[in-house]
């Protein structure tokens, strides 16, 4: 089936076309790890999870990256002021780095707890300043940035398309920014790449001088290249990542390539909470044990955010939250009541599961309209409620509740499912492929990987052998 994206570069409903049949290499603005990640960032994570899923249901080879941000991001975005970890740090008097371990920690244990597949790779910053230092000074040898003292700016005149993907104009932003004119930079709008500060906790001596550290922009930049390459299919984010992040990055990563950066941008919308946005100050910044705190489960928000459309509003109450979980707990049932009428038989065409399936494909392949989607499904879960289903239409019908519904949406509960591996398990299970593999039967061996990757099981094979960790 074709699949279609809104591309927010181009404003349009698109056909996918990946630069190689079949594959699909994307890059997702992940965590600043600074504080637990809110409900508002899962909004993010899950409409990532779900293009994945939807792209490996239609037959792509799919890879997937997802940073961690652990320095350079400052507070409002912006190019001057405290950077959001030092800020958290020193509000707890915590070594940074401590702070983003257990940040990290908590960040992985949601994602299990959400069912999101775990990513090809969660690069950190901090792990790859060598590739942003090089990316600055190629900028800097073409004339698209310039020192100033150790700082280093990108100078967004140099790079005549700068605003196309959020719609500014450059004569607009510098007008606006006049009141915050920063008298190092040539031109207002232009951008910090590199930044000297003798008192930032996480610093780097490098050809810029002793005491630096890179700009939020240009990580996600050189982060995706490594993994991706110069030029790849899918950029996603939220929807406040448009301007000026993923801005600066088309600008400073053409600029270094000379190659188109990314075809297809794609932005979900802000999650709102009460009708507004959350805050501290409302005591509204809710994280997924304040739901569990509630008696709901992490799924049970899943299926909130799948209800709408990414692109779409969803305002998060409790209430919108129970009424979600209601409905994720009818298609539990649902799954336990086909299973009873199923009683073992093969499953067999069936008119009205058929047309269910038809319709849920088609929804996901318009642009990931879920909550199409989930009315093909509970148009179904209706028609078995009122008119019944003979035993082999339900075997049909549960087959598609388990291996498209849940394969694209994840909203069951999987015994199996992430982090229900015990070492021991997952050493029998390494141990099972490796046989499998001895055995040529390549097949069963990438059945258990994918089994271990599934829950979360990272292996690596490295010079001394084979080792496995925790994502
Ligand atoms: P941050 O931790 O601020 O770097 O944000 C991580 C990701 O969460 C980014 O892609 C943001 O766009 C996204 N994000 C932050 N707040 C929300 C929200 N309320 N709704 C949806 N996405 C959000
Ligand atoms: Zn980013």
């Amino acid at each position: 089936m074709e699949l279609r994206f809104y591309n927010t570069f181009t404003r349009r409903i698109e056909p996918f076309q990946p630069e190689v049949a079949g594959q699909a290499r994307m890059y997702h603005c992940g965590p600043t790890v600074y504080q637990r990640p809110h409900i508002g960032n899962y909004r993010a994570f899950l409409f990532a999870d779900l293009l994945r899923r939807v792209l490996e249901a239609n037959g792509y080879e799919v890879t997937q990256v997802m940073n961690i941000t652990d320095v350079g991001h400052l507070v409002a975005d912006a190019d001057e002021g405290e950077d959001k970890l030092q800020k958290q740090a020193e509000k707890e008097r915590l070594d940074p780095w401590e702070l983003v371990d257990r940040v990290c920690a908590q960040f992985f244990g949601d994602l299990e707890a959400l069912q999101v597949l775990p990513a090809h790779h969660y690069p950190r910053a901090t792990e790859h300043i060598p590739e942003m230092v090089e990316m600055v000074r190629s900028l800097i040898e073409k004339g698209n940035a310039y020192r100033v003292g150790d700082n280093v700016y990108f100078d967004v005149h140099s790079f005549p398309p700068y605003g196309e993907l959020s719609g500014n104009k450059v004569e607009e932003l510098e007008a606006g920014a006049r009141l915050e004119v920063n008298l190092e930079k040539r031109h207002p709008a232009d951008f910090a790449l590199w930044k000297s500060d003798p008192d930032h906790l996480m610093k780097w001596d490098t050809e810029f001088g002793p005491h630096g550290f890179p700009g939020w922009h240009i990580e996600c930049s050189a982060m995706s290249m490594k993994y991706l390459g110069e030029s790849f299919d899918v950029h996603t984010g939220g929807e406040d990542n448009v301007f000026p992040h993923h801005e600066c990055e088309i600008a400073q990563s053409e600029c270094a390539t000379g190659r188109p950066f990314v075809k297809l941008w794609m932005h979900t919308r802000f999650l709102k909470v009460d009708g507004g946005k959350m805050s501290k100050s409302l005591g509204n910044v809710w994280s997924l044990d304040d739901l569990a705190a509630r008696g709901f489960s992490a799924l049970d928000f899943r299926f909130l955010v799948l209800r709408a459309h990414y692109r779409g509003s969803v305002n998060f109450t409790w209430e919108a939250l129970k009424g979600s979980a209601e409905a994720r707990q009818s298609l539990v049932d649902l799954r336990g009541r086909l299973e009873a009428e199923a009683r073992g038989a093969a499953a067999a065409d069936d008119e009205v599961v058929e047309r269910a399936r038809g319709d849920f494909a088609a929804a996901l392949a318009d642009d990931l309209n879920t909550s199409a989607a989930l009315a093909a499904v509970f148009e179904l879960r209706n028609a078995f409620l009122k008119e019944g289903l003979a035993a082999a239409a339900a075997a049909a019908a549960l087959a598609f509740l388990l291996d498209e519904v849940d394969a694209q949406l994840g909203v069951f509960e999987t015994a199996a499912g992430a982090g229900a591996l015990d070492d021991a398990q997952v050493e029998a299970l390494i141990a099972a492929r490796a046989e499998a593999r001895s055995g040529k039967d390549f097949a069963r061996a990438d059945a258990i990987r994918e089994e271990l990757q599934a829950a979360g099981i990272v292996l690596e094979d490295r010079a001394d052998g084979l080792h496995w960790h925790r994502a």
